[in-house]
């Protein structure tokens, strides 16, 4: 049995000790002093959850500032799918190490991806010790005939997820409504539901592709979603920006998971006006995630965070829009119970994912509303340690094998751009 102590740390104002029982916070406290074989000093530091990344795509790290000033369509068509075809499984490990190295650095505990060669992804993420979601992704282009062979990738990879640790659970990535067919659509709905699977999709991204649709099938992409059934309180619906009023009370019945990313959204151009009060008044679950560093260029909560608030409050002209303690729930818990785990909280009998953020420095004084500093006086540099399902993957922000990262990222990154 492993037992970690975090000594004298600061906890919704109060020092306090933690102590962790393998994967588990055991016992939030005064004076713990049982035999702890590890003992972190929090003296100095506050204690948040960790991070709940729900949207990227972990490996595109290694393709980072490979295209700017692009629409979403030219972006993905003329240079993301032609340079995917150079793309190896080493190329996938080494860029999804890289991404979990900087999500280690910015306090993010957990995340929720969607990329090619799932096996190397998974198995970087499982050596770097977070937490995530690892999707197979279905992606034939409408071109059905390739059905049986993706059909046949995904099953098994299915049946090799039961030897992966439990942090990592394995999900469907269904691209899009433009990217996969009908027949497959249908195949992925009804897989899941018998596998209890979850599944992990683009929606209403562009408002050209939300018109597309519309023209094509006289449905919105909600709305042709749902007539495969593939709606269900197992799907995580990335950007959802060009969602139909009238749709919303059906994702909300359907206990559908929304995913902002504000950066990714602002750069594309795809959008701003992303209807939070709307959704979370309707009673659906909303989240947010960084998407990949192809387009967003990096994989940091903290910053999405503040842009998310900042664009809510600017196009809304409400300054109360988007408020700060729904700000941290949006980043922690909230993407933490979509994904069926007992995370994104402080307190005893949750999984220990935990980050601690030193307060000694200008972004924190005066430390008048720590929540306020952290989000939009501080940067993520802040964050000094980070406790992942028990281990410590950070400390005084070290973690191991940063600089065999970025040289075998210098390494491969010539081979495919
Ligand atoms: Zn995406």
């Amino acid at each position: 049995m492993n037992r970690l102590l975090i000594k004298n740390i600061l906890l919704d104002v109060k020092k306090r000790d933690i102590l962790i029982r393998d994967n588990i916070i055991e016992k939030i406290g005064s004076h713990l002093s049982p035999d702890a074989e590890r003992v972190v000093e929090g003296k100095g530091k506050y204690a948040i959850p960790g991070f709940v990344n729900m949207h990227t795509h972990a490996a595109m790290t290694i393709m980072r500032g490979i295209g700017e000033d692009l629409s979403l369509m030219d972006w993905l068509h003329n240079l993301i799918w032609p340079t995917e075809k150079r793309l190896t499984s080493e190329m996938v490990y080494w860029g999804t190490k890289l991404a979990c190295l900087e999500m280690i650095k910015s306090g993010t505990t957990c995340f929720n991806d969607q990329y090619w060669y799932l096996s190397e992804a998974q198995k970087a993420a499982e050596e770097m010790g977070l937490r995530s979601v690892q999707p197979f992704v279905i992606l034939d282009l409408l071109d059905e005939s390739r059905s049986e062979k993706i059909i046949e990738e995904c099953i098994e990879a299915y049946e090799k997820s039961d030897s992966w640790p439990e942090r990592n659970t394995f999900a469907i990535g269904v691209h899009s409504p433009y990217s996969v067919s009908a027949k497959m659509l249908k195949w992925a709905a009804d897989f899941a539901r018998e596998r209890n699977s979850l599944v992990h999709l683009h929606l209403s991204e562009t408002f050209a592709e939300n018109q597309e649709c519309i023209d094509q099938h006289g449905m919105t992409p909600t709305q042709y979603l749902d007539s495969f059934g593939l709606l269900a309180p197992n799907v995580l619906a990335a950007h959802c920006l060009w969602i139909d009023d009238k749709d919303i009370p059906l994702l909300a019945k359907r206990g559908v998971t929304v995913i902002h990313n504000i950066n990714s959204n602002l750069k594309i151009a795809s959008g701003y006006k992303f209807k939070y009060n709307e959704f979370r008044d309707a009673g659906v679950r909303v989240t947010l995630g960084t998407d990949g560093c192809a387009s967003s260029n990096n994989l940091d909560m903290l910053e999405t965070m503040k842009t998310s608030a900042l664009i809510q409050k600017g196009w809304r002209r409400d300054p109360t829009a988007m408020p700060l303690n729904e700000l941290l729930d949006l980043a922690t818990i909230n993407g933490a119970t979509a994904l069926g785990i007992r995370s994104g909280k402080i307190e005893e009998g949750y999984l220990a994912d935990i980050s601690l953020v030193d307060v000694n420095n200008y972004a924190f004084t005066p430390n008048i509303n720590f929540l306020a500093n952290l989000v939009y006086s501080a940067n993520s540099s802040c964050i000094d340690t980070v406790i992942c399902d028990g281990r410590v993957l950070m400390e005084r922000r070290e973690v191991q094998g940063e600089e065999e990262i970025l040289k075998e990222i210098n390494r491969l990154y010539r081979k495919l751009i």
